[in-house]
């Protein structure tokens, strides 16, 4: 999987100043379809990025270089032929597709003008969007979330299943930040809110986009005061400490099941299991 710590594979900087740096960028470019749910145009299981031919659309996307070579995101209403969804791929190219479907996604959602409700378009091949009626700008938006691997003071690792998952489908606790919140904040609430957690500390471990649509995961530890825990009962359905031994044997028996290898999740997961 990718670990998203280093160097993105995607190079941004070379985004259009103008439409003719874009026809330029198109004449040697890459180009992948997306559709509005983020399905990737895919043959055999793997993402179709194909050279670019014919003429380059109002609606293209460019998303950077990767190698040297532009790559642009096609938006389509409907893909012809099969699709992989974004977190289901693991390839070198994840970088440039995870950005490929969040900004389809973001064009496909931003409609409408912030400042004075009229018509929006996009503007330098995508890099944001102008409104038709004041002018005004819009650029791409994320929405930061919290993700925390709680343990107790016994170093066993807090598993939940929210409601709304399928039966033994478990995973670590997160959450939106809310506005005029910190991350560390937003970490303490939604461990208090959702499992009645306190936590006496917190560091950060690493951060992941999550296109789905535009959300940011950044990850904390997080070690609780004690071994208590109350599920609201709500958003969470059921919770429980684990051992690395017990974890292992659920996990064997398929008494739980973990969230997908491609998550900083599972990652946050396996980095407590190898712990040890
Ligand atoms: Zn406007």
């Amino acid at each position: 999987m990718t670990t998203w710590n280093g160097p993105s594979g995607l190079d941004r900087l070379p985004a259009a100043r103008s439409e003719g740096e874009a026809d330029a960028a198109w004449r040697d470019a890459l180009v992948v379809e997306v559709d509005r749910d983020g399905g990737i145009a895919a043959r055999e299981g793997a993402p179709l990025v194909v050279p670019a031919s014919g003429k380059r659309l109002p609606t293209d996307i460019l998303l950077g270089r990767v190698a040297g070579r532009p790559w642009f995101a096609r938006p389509v209403a409907e893909l012809n032929g099969t699709a992989v969804g974004w977190r289901d791929v693991v390839t070198a190219d994840q970088d440039a597709l995870a950005a490929a479907v969040a900004l389809t996604r973001w064009h496909g959602l931003s409609p409408a003008c912030e400042a004075c409700g009229a018509a929006t378009v996009p503007d330098l091949a995508g890099a944001r969007r102008r409104c038709l009626a004041c002018g005004a700008l819009a650029f791409p938006r994320t929405d930061p979330c919290v993700i925390v691997a709680i343990t107790d003071p016994d170093d066993r690792l807090l598993l939940a299943r929210q409601a709304q998952w399928a039966q033994r489908r478990v995973s670590i606790i997160a959450g939106f930040i809310e506005a005029g919140e910190s991350a560390e904040q937003a970490c303490h609430r939604e461990a208090f809110e959702e499992v009645g957690v306190r936590l006496a500390g917190l560091s950060y471990a690493g951060s992941q986009p999550w296109p789905m649509p535009r959300s940011l995961m950044l990850g904390f530890l997080g070690r609780a005061v004690d071994s208590r825990i109350r599920v609201d009962g709500d958003e969470i359905a059921e919770g429980a400490y684990y051992t690395r031994e017990e974890l292992v044997a659920a996990v064997a028996a398929t008494s739980v099941v973990l969230p997908p290898h491609a998550s900083i999740a599972r990652g946050l997961i396996e980095r407590w299991l190898s712990a040890r």
